[in-house]
């Protein structure tokens, strides 16, 4: 059993995914071929954004935005205690602080409340100047974005949505990707909308804001290439990528999302009553990058990951480490406590997920986990 089975969707996709890649091949515009406009104009139609930049990973997506907005040394930028390190790094990246705040312990998201106690702190203290608030879409499942966006404008900050796992979840009828004054996403091959390699883009309605990133991801050029009117980097989804993300965004949009909301059904179906399964809250929809459930403490976890692996059942942990606690963040201070992320770590723990998930494989898993339970 795969984790995430990335052959099964090549098997089924293999002639029109051949084809693409072909096409790219014999057409040989490897940077900025015409499949890279294609695919900005398609994600943008489904997100529900005016503009799409695709860039070179979601790293470099989130990195973009902080440039745009030009955080800088002095500036704290509000960031989820419990995501992946990228979420945070690009803040550092700056010479800007990130300040951690808590998530919920139901979503995984962030806790509005901590979010708020964070910033009046950062605000009392009087040293940095809040500026940004980055929300993650954490296992595919959007953040709270009406109330993050009441925080928002409640103080003044500018709304970033890292939605590297959420593409294609919604909130009330709204895609995922298209909250806040900007949104990223990945696509890393493991992500809802992956490629084949590394990929991002950016979201906004801002056409501004858009040329903008068009132009740092192309060393800063002005009207063409050899015409640099700022200080920018490269940072390019190739044509390939882009050709390959045509042919699965068909594939998502036509029954892979759906898949995956039908196999995390089941999976939450069995688990019912057995250990803590994810809760989508009414008006939401999730992409399930993960489907990740909650034991008791991490003696039981590390059980439970270890009695799976030998009955041929992967697993993952995300995330085992709080921002807080990772080595590279040593020395940033902390505003708020962030209990729930610390209890998370110890207890989340990921299976095995796609839109290509056999119903026999389903069971499986959670015919193991029950046994394991004792139930
Ligand atoms: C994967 C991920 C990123 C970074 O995306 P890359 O394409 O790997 O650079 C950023 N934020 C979150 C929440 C992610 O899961």
């Amino acid at each position: 059993m795969q984790f995430r089975d990335l052959q099964k969707q090549y098997k089924e996709l293999e002639t029109e995914m051949n084809e693409a890649i072909r096409g790219v091949l014999e057409n040989s515009k490897y940077i900025s071929g015409p499949q890279v406009k294609e695919l900005e104009q398609e994600l943008s139609d489904y997100v529900g954004t005016k503009y799409c930049v695709t860039c070179g990973n979601g790293t470099d997506a989130l990195a973009m935005m902080m440039m745009a907005w030009n955080v800088k040394e002095g500036d704290a930028v509000f960031v989820p205690d419990f995501t992946f390190f990228a979420s945070g790094e690009v803040v550092s990246f700056r010479n800007a602080t990130p300040v951690f705040y808590d998530v919920r312990q139901d979503t995984f998201n962030a806790d509005v409340e901590s979010l708020e106690k964070a910033i009046i702190a950062v605000k009392n203290e009087g040293k940095l100047n809040p500026r940004v608030i980055i929300a993650v879409d954490l296992f595919g499942f959007p953040a709270d974005y009406e109330a993050l966006q009441k925080v928002a404008d409640k103080y003044d900050l500018l709304l970033l949505e890292d939605g590297a796992q959420g593409f294609g979840g919604m909130q009330n009828g709204k895609r995922a990707c298209s909250f806040g004054d900007a949104a990223t996403t990945s696509f890393f091959p493991a992500k809802p909308l992956g490629c084949y390699g590394d990929g991002g883009a950016i979201f906004t309605n801002d056409e501004g804001m858009a040329q903008y990133l068009s132009s740092i991801a192309v060393h800063g050029k002005g009207t063409y290439k050899y015409d640099n009117i700022r200080i920018g980097w490269n940072s390019r989804l190739d044509t390939l990528q882009a050709a390959i993300l045509l042919v699965k965004l068909k594939a998502f949009k036509k029954y892979e999302l759906d898949s995956s909301n039908i196999v995390a059904k089941k999976y939450s179906e069995l688990l019912e009553g057995v250990v803590q399964t994810p809760r989508i809250p009414a008006g939401f929809l999730s992409s399930w990058a993960q489907y990740t459930i909650q034991l008791e403490d991490s003696k039981q976890r590390s059980e439970l990951q270890k009695y799976l692996k030998e009955n041929g059942i992967p697993t993952m942990i995300y995330y085992p480490k709080a921002m807080h606690w990772q080595t590279a963040f040593e020395g940033v201070k902390n505003y708020v406590e962030c209990p729930i992320t610390e209890k998370l770590c110890d207890t989340v723990l990921s299976l095995p997920m796609h839109p290509y998930m056999e119903e026999k494989d389903i069971q499986k898993v959670c015919m193991n986990i029950k046994k394991f339970m004792g139930v």
